[in-house]
This record gives structure tokens, sequence and C-alpha cells, in this order.
């Protein structure tokens, strides 16, 4: 059975999510980020689907990402912005990838690179404001801007943009990292550089936040259909859900009261009862602590019960005749009946992000194609790897 299980991709809930984010945000580049095999979804096709929906940037955090997005013939400006203590900028530059630059050493490793290529890199460089991961600190921003400012003249960078990230933590801290953000844009001015790009929010900030807009939006949740707030669902924002997780029911046993299910015996059947097996566990990214989720069976929402293993977990269905072979829904758009991956996320002590993103390479990903474009552009309904 091909669908045993699978995770159903639709790209036209991508290109959809993105055409409403475009239209509520409104400002003039868009930045789809597809990091991580596109939060679970398939980097490739999102992101075409994502181009198809008005988005006229892509992101990633390495520069493996990025390359494989170019081998795979999307030529969309990108930008990769997580680097090793060695990266390959070089080949990053060679494959017109944008670097997202968080040190002096960045900077001169990136002008080295595009010295022996004998090419200009494009660069933007990261500051940081308040999230303490990496970007340049403000002790450090002059130096830094007028080194890049130095290698630009030269002819060896151009510095395409000034870019940070939000802590996401309270609407104060939120406004201190938009006014270091401002004081950065005014010492790269001060260092002589002209950025075309300046972006600071990603889809929370971007709905909420519109002093932290500037000219592009870095769009990753949001995209997937999937809200980036505890106080918010996705039809809340107007955001459909892309992801499906489903598989078939695999086997069914009716068990006598008192009986123990799966490891451990966590669970005891209180009455008689059916079971069904599902045929995902964590392997396939099911969170093996989420042991009190639920899943749709036949469009009816059941319990989870008993530890989840590894490829398999089970889900008491009472009296309903339920039978070998019938669908399971574990997670998708909540206006079919399914569960969400927000729901998923709250069983398991996470984050819808966390749940999309963790489906395991075991499950294969089925995609349903956006509608065609109107025009040029690439439709993400070919994309299917
Ligand atoms: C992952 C990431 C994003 C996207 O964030 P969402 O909350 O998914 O929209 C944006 N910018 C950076 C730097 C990121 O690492």
């Amino acid at each position: 059975m091909t669908d045993f299980r699978e995770a159903v991709i639709d790209l036209g809930a991508v290109q959809a999510n993105v055409e409403h984010l475009r239209r509520l945000i409104g400002t003039r580049h868009t930045m789809a980020v597809v990091k991580a095999n596109g939060y679970g979804h398939g980097a490739v096709p999102v992101a075409r689907a994502a181009l198809a929906g008005g988005a006229d940037w892509l992101g990633v955090a390495d520069i493996d990402e990025a390359l494989a997005l170019r081998a795979a013939g999307i030529d969309a400006p990108l930008l990769a912005w997580l680097h090793g203590p060695d990266p390959d900028f070089a080949a990053a530059i060679a494959a017109d990838v944008d670097l997202g630059l968080s040190s002096a050493l960045q900077v001169r490793q990136a002008a080295d690179a595009a010295t022996r290529l004998g090419r200009t890199a494009n660069v933007q460089v990261k500051l940081e404001t308040g999230l303490n991961r990496n970007g340049v600190d403000e002790a450090d921003w002059p130096e830094v801007l007028a080194l890049a400012a130095a290698f630009e003249r030269v002819g060896r960078l151009r510095v395409r943009g000034l870019f940070s990230h939000l802590a996401n933590t309270s609407p104060v801290d939120d406004q201190a990292a938009v006014e270091s953000f401002e004081r950065g844009l005014a010492a790269a001015a001060a260092a002589g550089l002209t950025v075309e790009l300046a972006h600071l929010a990603s889809t929370a900030a971007a709905l909420r936040l519109p002093a932290a807009r500037y000219s592009m939006v870095r769009l990753g949740i949001g995209i997937y259909g999937q809200s980036p707030f505890a106080d918010a669902d996705s039809a809340a924002l107007g955001l459909t859900a892309a992801m499906t997780l489903r598989g078939r029911v695999a086997a069914v046993r009716t068990v006598p009261a008192g009986a123990g299910v799966s490891y451990d015996y966590l669970w005891r059947a209180a009455a008689d009862t059916t079971l069904a097996l599902v045929p995902l566990g964590y392997a396939d990214g099911v969170p093996r602590q989420a042991d009190n989720a639920r899943v749709a069976i036949n469009g009816v929402p059941y319990p989870v019960v008993g530890r989840i293993a590894m490829d398999q977990f089970l889900v008491d269905v009472g009296t309903a005749p339920v039978a070998v072979g019938d669908e399971v829904v574990l997670f998708g758009d909540a206006a079919t009946g399914a569960p969400t991956a927000a729901e998923w996320g709250a069983a398991a002590g996470t984050i819808n992000y966390d749940i999309v993103t963790r489906v395991g390479a075991r499950v294969p990903r089925r995609y349903l194609p956006a509608a065609a474009p109107a025009g040029p552009g690439g439709n993400g309904g070919t994309a299917a790897p």
C-alpha cells in the first residue's frame, strides 16, 4: 500500500498562504524561509510554490541547503546565514547565493573567496540586536561595517542587506530590538553603505509588529499554514495547514477490560474495547511523549493510548467499526476535522514548528500541485521530487 504512511503536502495551500501574507504585510520584498527541508515539507517544491505565490527571496540556514536549491534549478535570490568555522563561501558565491555574515572573520572569508573567484560576493550583514545567537555585536558594528565597506569599494563584496532576528519574547523586548536595529541601519549609513534590503521580522513580527517590517519580511511557519502564536490558530490568521500526516490502520483487535497496551503498559483498557494500530512512530517524527494526542480515523477523533513506539502506536476506537486499511490522519487542516500540528505540539510539550519539521525521512511526501500560475515563473505542481 503506497499510502501506508505519508505526508501529503498541499502546494496550493503554500502558494495561497504566501499570497495572503503578502496582501496583509505589504512589504516590497518577501523571503520564503525553506530551511530544514522546508520545515519538513520539502524545500524544493515549497520554494517553487512560494515563488509562484509572490515570494521573491528564499532563505535557508546552511550553504548546503542553498546549493541543493540551486542544483534543483531554482535561480531566485537566496540567502544562507548560518556557517561553520570553515565555510565553503566560494561554492556559495559561485552559485549566486547571498551570504549572511556575522563577524569580521566571516567578512574576510567572504572577500577572500570572492577574490579567488574573481567575483563580487553579495553579502548581508547580520546584526546582534538582543537574541544573542549569531550576528555582530553592537560594539563591533563600526569595525565590521567599515571592513565590509572597504571590500565593497574594491569590488570584492556588495553589501546588499542588513538584517537581524527577534526573540518574540514581549512587545517591550521586540521594541528594544527594533531600536537597536535602527541604530545598526544608521551605523551602516555612517560606514558608507547603502543597503537595498533591511529585514528583521519573521512570521510573528511580520503579522503583529509593523515597525519591524522594513523592506522585507522572512516568512517561515506562516507559509506552511501554521500559526506562530499561542492565541491565534491557522484559521484565525487566514492560513491553511499545508501538511497532512496520514496513514492507514495496520491492524485491529478487540481486548478485554484490564488488558495492558504497548510497552510498559502505560495504559490498560478500562472496559472491553477495540484498538487500531497506526503504522507511524517516533522514527517518523511522532513524538514519543505525546501519548495523550488524538488522531482522526475515518474523520472521527480518537485518543492515542499507551506508549508510542518506534514504528507504531495504538488508538482506542471503542465500539466503532474500524477496519484494517481505514484512513488515519494524525494532523492536518483543522477545517477537514483533523487534529492539528499545534494540538500534537501541546500533547508533546513542544510547538507546531517542531511537529511538522521532525517528520522523518521514512515518510514519503506526496505533493498536491498548486494551480498553474498565470505567468512565467514555475509551477509548484511540477516540483515533486
Ligand atoms: C527560521 C528563521 C525565520 C523564519 O521564522 P518563522 O517564525 O518560521 O517565520 C526567519 N529568520 C531567521 C533568521 C530564521 O532562522
